[in-house]
């Protein structure tokens, strides 16, 4: 598999040749100043076998990408009744966008817009303090990843609290249609803790190695619940720019505003990705970019 290795060199060294970075995400304080020119990138392959190239080693924000973690701890709790709450169509709006909350009645599209994440975390929380739901999730991502050193960036959470405008908007909109059981500021809280989970990108591509139902991946989730939750990313993982991801790489994945993704190959491979400055949908510019190539490079569409 040096080969494999060799081409995540090349597609870093393209990466940075090009230095088409885009801007990382302002409406949260703590991410704004990350410099941009940045890059790592991870493969776990079906051997057992992790490669990767450029700043695997640095913990970045993972943001939206602990949606799919958020997901797969609820649906291992309440299963299929989560489906009455929140939907599985793509939205075609951005992340944050509240359009469609309206004339749908309070129930969100999908479970990786924020209005559907955070019904997700709200089912997670049942009731319970944030601190048990956030150890559920910790204790999730740690297992799937086999590595304890993953923690959660509180001046990150708390930066987010101060510019959550929206999200609080999110929740007291749901809250009207009964669809936020919680005090919405725990539901909240609970949710900026998840989004500021701090990863590396081979700490990341090896907690996706069940979704791409790998051998040797820790069991965390059934190969139903898998399937679905690849399903949801194809289709949603990218907001309104689901199809382009679609189009050029071929592949489920789920970005997040602090610039990773999380890439499955079903069958083959687990991938995670980094670079902090974002496109036009909020995604990393330079980690799809680099997704595209990787897809180019080794044929692991599925389509
Ligand atoms: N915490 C971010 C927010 O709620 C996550 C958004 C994202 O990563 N797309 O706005």
């Amino acid at each position: 598999m040096h080969d494999l290795q060799d081409m995540l060199l090349r597609i870093s060294d393209q990466i940075y040749r090009e230095a088409d970075w885009g801007q990382p995400a302002q409406y949260i304080p703590e991410l704004a100043s990350v410099d941009p020119a940045q890059f790592a990138i991870s493969v776990c392959t079906a051997d057992g076998q992790t490669y990767s190239a450029g700043l695997a080693e640095k913990s970045f924000s993972i943001q939206s990408v602990s949606k799919v973690f958020a997901l797969i701890a609820t649906l291992g709790r309440i299963g299929d009744q989560l489906w009455s709450r929140v939907g599985r169509e793509p939205s075609g709006t951005s992340f944050d966008s509240i359009v469609l909350l309206e004339s749908e009645k309070g129930h969100p599209r999908n479970p990786f817009v924020n209005a559907g994440a955070l019904v997700t975390t709200d089912a997670l929380l049942s009731g319970r303090e944030p601190k048990f739901a956030l150890a559920e999730i910790l204790g999730l991502v740690r297992a799937m990843s086999e590595s304890d050193d993953i923690h959660i960036n509180s001046d990150v959470a708390k930066s987010e609290e101060v510019t959550g405008s929206r999200n609080r908007a999110l929740a007291h909109y749901l809250i009207s249609y009964d669809n936020l059981l919680n005090p919405p500021e725990l539901t909240l809280g609970t949710y900026f803790h998840q989004c500021a989970i701090e990863m590396t990108t081979i700490q990341l591509a090896k907690a996706g190695r069940i979704l791409a139902g790998l051998d040797g991946a820790p069991r965390v989730i059934s190969s139903h619940h898998a399937r679905r939750v690849n399903a949801l990313m194809m289709t949603c993982g990218h907001y309104d720019g689901s199809g382009d991801f679609a189009f050029e790489v071929g592949l489920p994945g789920k970005s997040g505003v602090g610039g990773g993704l999380l890439i499955i190959a079903p069958n083959v491979a687990s991938v995670a990705i980094w670079s902090p400055g974002l496109n036009d949908y909020g995604n990393s510019k330079a980690g799809t970019r680099a997704a595209a190539l990787l897809s180019q490079g080794t044929g692991w569409s599925i389509f």
